[in-house]
């Protein structure tokens, strides 16, 4: 759909506001209906239905009713609704990345590189939805055949966070479907309307009713509680806050219900004595500012080697200050607000501890005045191990530089946290990036880079940032299961 829109209350009003259940749309049960707000003014931006209990249960009745049918689509026609699902999505660029700059408040160019990046989930799982592996052989003695096939788990219940409100909708539907499941989404309070307006794209592709149901609402724990543990969702995929995840993975331990958790980080990135400076100063931007720092792989904390200590504090400083900071509508704005009141108060928080203990700021350091929820782009050096942002995810535009001599104990230091989805390491000798990559406790590592996120590759943490993988060729078999059939051999 092309779209000439004059105004965002013209965009916001494309948007359908009710739920989605089962392929209809219809209010809430209980006729509630709840704010979004504009995290750039704090000025409300749409009223949405307030999905209840009883809707979660009707969404859910509607997709197992609809999984035996959706599985039985044949899988180069399900490849071909995604595919077109991904045309459509970029057919819609301006109008889907203006809804996301307004309720999640990122710039309209990271919001349009959102919708690239959404889109790509669906181009990528289209193509793997007709390469679903099976297995055909003898058992080793000889006595029986036995095949090994892949079948959808089920009906899905998919949880997302707001901070990219299309693309973590995308990531879940897209294996989802190509592997012949059923979907409840349930995205974020705060960005809900980028995932109506998702279903409306899937709706229009050919997805049919029944297959994708939304449910925005303000009482999440209400809905999904007995819905996990009901028995008739038989997979769980989360990504949101480390504590959220192990809520919901007790939940789902009731009706052992498979789960894929996607949660929190606490990136270390490593600056090695040997590293490119401009390399290492392009990867920390891009590792810290890409999403504000409202990303589950923004660099944390940054060990840099005392030689280039100084010049990296300097250069990085230099670069984030000269950031524009604005409305995310307003096009060269390179930094939006933050999501919300408390997330601004928090990274507030979080710098003023620092500086207590120490941290010299090189640039910000003291949020904007209202309206809205901004923070200035800040970089603190000499940021003690010990100080609270060290230990939490500090989602916003702070980066925070701790000095190292050995590269042992930075390695030691980016260990030390209960976390481990992406680290990132600068240095020029392979030899060293690999033995540092290895002894990094991640599920990602970018290497002289500071983006690692693609489509097409595996996405996920260890310890506690999560269970299973996003994307590439891992993320579709989250979506199913291996039957077995063994038979005698008789001929
Ligand atoms: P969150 O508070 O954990 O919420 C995530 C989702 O879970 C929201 O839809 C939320 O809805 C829902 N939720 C919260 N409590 C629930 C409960 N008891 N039962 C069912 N659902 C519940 O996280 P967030 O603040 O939205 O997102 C930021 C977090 O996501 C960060 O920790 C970030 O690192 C992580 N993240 C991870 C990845 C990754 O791939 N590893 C990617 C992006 C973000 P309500 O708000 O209505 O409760």
């Amino acid at each position: 759909m092309t779209t000439t829109l004059s105004s965002p209350a013209d965009v916001i009003g494309t948007v359908d506001t009710r739920l989605v259940i089962g392929g209809r749309r219809t209010e809430a049960s209980d006729g509630a209906r709840f704010d979004v707000l504009d995290p750039a003014t704090g000025e409300v931006l749409a009223a949405v239905a307030d999905a209840t209990p009883q809707d979660g249960r009707a969404a859910v009745v509607a997709a197992v009713a609809a999984q035996a049918g959706w599985a039985a689509v044949p899988a180069r026609k399900r490849g071909e609704i995604l595919r077109r699902a991904h045309e459509a999505l970029l057919a819609d660029t301006e109008r889907l990345a203006t809804i996301m700059t307004l309720e999640m408040g990122k710039s309209l160019t990271e919001a349009r590189g959102e919708v690239r990046y959404a889109a790509e989930f669906f181009r990528w799982f289209a193509e793997e939805a007709v390469r679903l592996e099976g297995w055909y052989g003898h058992t080793p003695d000889g006595a029986s055949r036995a095949i090994v096939a892949s079948q959808p788990v089920g009906p899905c219940l998919l949880i997302t966070p707001w901070n990219f409100p299309l693309a973590m909708g995308t990531r879940k539907i897209g294996p989802a479907l190509a592997a012949g499941c059923t979907v409840v989404l349930k995205p974020a309070p705060q960005t809900p309307l980028s995932s109506l307006a998702l279903a409306d794209v899937l709706a229009a592709s050919g997805v049919p009713e029944g297959v994708v149901s939304v449910l925005p609402g303000s009482r999440a724990a209400e809905v999904v509680e007995p819905l996990l543990r009901g028995g008739d969702i038989r997979k769980l995929s989360f990504t949101g806050s480390t504590a959220v995840g192990r809520i919901l993975l007790e939940q789902a331990s009731t009706a052992i219900v498979r789960t894929s958790l996607e949660l929190g980080g606490n990136a270390p990135f490593v600056v090695l004595a040997d590293a490119d400076l401009d390399e290492a100063v392009d990867g920390a931007m891009a590792a810290k500012m890409r999403n504000m720092g409202e990303a589950c792989t923004a660099a944390n904390r940054m060990f840099v080697h005392r030689s280039l200590a100084a010049e990296f504090g300097r250069r990085l400083a230099e670069r984030m200050g000269a950031l524009r900071v604005g409305n995310g509508l307003d096009e060269g704005t390179e930094v939006g607000p933050l999501i919300d009141a408390p997330s601004l108060a928090k990274v507030g928080s979080l710098v003023d501890d620092a500086v207590s203990r120490g941290a010299q700021v090189l640039v910000g350091g003291a949020p904007a005045e209202g309206p809205g929820y901004f923070y200035p782009p800040t970089v603190l050096t000499d940021v003690a191990p010990d100080s609270a942002l060290c230990a939490t995810e500090i989602f916003g535009p702070v980066a925070a530089i701790q000095v190292f001599d050995d590269v042992d104990d930075a390695i030691a230091r980016a260990n030390a946290t209960e976390w481990g989805l992406v680290g990132y390491v600068f240095t020029r000798d392979v030899d060293r990036a690999l033995a540092v990559s290895e002894a990094l406790e991640v599920g990602m590592v970018g290497l002289n880079v500071g983006v690692v996120s693609n489509p097409a590759l595996p996405f996920g943490g260890v310890k506690q940032s999560g269970l299973g993988r996003e994307g590439g060729r891992h993320g579709i078999a989250e979506f199913l299961e291996q039957k077995l059939v063994v038979l005698p051999k008789r001929g």
